[in-house]
């Protein structure tokens, strides 16, 4: 096979070939320091550029730094080379949850648990304003406990891409798993769209096959579009009462997360306060993570666990350079832009935004989508000086700010930045991306 054996970056180790994506492939590799086997996901930087999805790549790192839960694939680091982008993962070495279904139905207390581990982790991203949307089997993976894992974020929108109205408009998905509301193009609510495909997820694993299911296309709309699904005669009836509650067709009446975790048929096996055996249910996902979960880590991965100890605390751009997504894309941009999350309200960063314009004399002009303009009036060395500034929801409560400039002297630029820019947004800055850091390491 064309990788194997080969070393990349002089740290991994390449082997087979895992499985193949839209853009992607992923490939088992070993660190070779530590012998800490991983996976890893080698986007062409080229195709994703063609079809413009490098927003959607970037969504993807984001959302697997935000979201770290011990059901959800962990992202360890993202490298690239001029022309690839490496996502080094968890490895899963239990592979798809898929290729167990395809054997067969699962016994009921093997389907509960993977149930539980799913919606485990599928309320833990809701918590945090990350829908999946693309929730079927063969995004589950699991590791070599038998423990599930939900891969595959390529999809997965964040609060930004609500408009107005709050609702997600893009329809995505694959058709058997898809809520009748996003088949139907309404405009949904992610978090309930999610349940949908948990509960078509849910059926799968009991029954083997599809809940909604016909060889003709529209029929199959037909019948999600109403909720006609039959339980086999083997279905316990708690089940049975579950899933019809799951699989409601009205988003509005369709049961919540919360209700799921209090139902019957969920909580059997379940401890009500400890988390039980080891390889049960991670209920607890809000605690610390505990980074000496596996002993071969890297030591650099480590670090990045430590820095990562507490969830609430979500830093999407860390300081760290494994993290520093600089340069993965605007390479001639580099050294214009500076970018810093906050966690203040986007009102409270214009307001700070144009105080600083005020004092550097700089004229503000604002559009709706969250772009600042700073314009200075005189000609410097190369014509009208201007700072673009632009403001992106993350979550409801996290904002990525970039800083950039748009005309004028560069180091008019850097000198205003570093000097007045940067220390006057101290009170809302969360954390400075790192490339600033190696600019200021430049220029000493
Ligand atoms: P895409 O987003 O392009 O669909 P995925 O992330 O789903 O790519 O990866 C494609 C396939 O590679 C998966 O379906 C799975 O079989 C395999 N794979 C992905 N991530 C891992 C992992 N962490 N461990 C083991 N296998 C994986
Ligand atoms: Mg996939």
């Amino acid at each position: 096979m064309e990788n194997k054996g080969s070393v990349l970056m002089q740290r991994y180790e390449l082997g087979r070939l895992l499985g193949q994506g839209t853009f992607a492939k992923v490939y088992y590799a070993r660190n070779l320091k530590t012998g800490q086997s991983v996976a890893i996901k080698v986007i062409d930087k080229e195709k994703v550029l063609k079809v413009g999805l490098i927003d959607q790549i970037k969504r993807e790192i984001s959302v697997m730094r935000l979201v770290r839960h011990p059901n959800i694939v962990q992202l360890y680091e993202v490298m690239a080379s001029k022309s690839k982008i490496y996502f080094v993962m968890e490895y899963c070495k239990g592979g798809e949850l898929f290729n167990k279904v395809a054997k067969g139905k699962l016994k009921e207390d093997v389907a509960r648990k993977y149930f539980q581990q799913l919606i485990s982790a599928v309320d833990f991203c809701h918590s945090r304003g990350v829908y999946h949307r693309d929730l079927k089997p063969e995004n589950l993976l699991l590791d070599d406990n038998g423990n599930l894992k939900v891969s595959d974020f390529g999809l997965s929108a964040l609060a930004e891409s609500k408009r107005q109205d709050g609702l997600l408009h893009t329809t995505c998905g694959t058709p058997a798993y898809v809520a009748p509301e996003v088949i139907s193009r309404k405009g949904y609510d992610g978090p309930k769209a999610d349940i949908w495909s948990c509960g078509v997820i849910l059926f799968v694993l009991l029954a083997g096959y599809l809940p909604f299911h016909d060889p003709n296309l529209m029929e199959m709309y037909r019948k999600i579009g109403r909720g006609e699904f039959k339980c086999p005669s083997w279905f316990p009836s708690d089940v049975r009462r579950l899933l019809s509650k799951i699989l409601d067709p009205n988003p509005n009446t369709r049961i919540s997360i919360t209700k799921i975790m209090e139902s019957s048929w969920f909580r059997k096996g379940l401890n009500s306060k400890s988390t039980s055996s080891k390889e049960s249910t991670p209920i607890n996902a809000d605690a610390p993570c505990d980074s000496s979960e596996k002993s071969g880590t890297a030591a650099e991965a480590k670090q990045e666990l430590a820095k990562l100890n507490n969830l609430n605390a979500f830093d999407i751009i860390s300081l760290s350079a494994g993290f520093d997504l600089s340069g993965l894309f605007e390479e001639s941009d580099k050294k214009k832009e500076a970018r810093f999350t906050s966690r203040k309200p986007a009102s409270v960063i214009i307001s700070k935004l144009e105080d600083i314009a005020k004092h550097l004399k700089l004229k503000v002009m604002k559009n709706d989508g969250g772009l600042l303009k700073l314009e200075g009036s005189r000609e410097g060395r190369k014509g009208a000086f201007s700072i673009d500034a632009e403001i992106f929801e993350i979550t409801p409560t996290c904002h990525l700010v970039e800083v950039k400039k748009s005309s004028g002297d560069t180091l008019e630029y850097q000198k205003i930045l570093n000097e007045d820019i940067r220390p006057a947004l101290k009170d809302i800055v969360w954390a400075w991306q790192g490339d600033l850091q190696q600019q200021q390491q430049q220029q000493e």
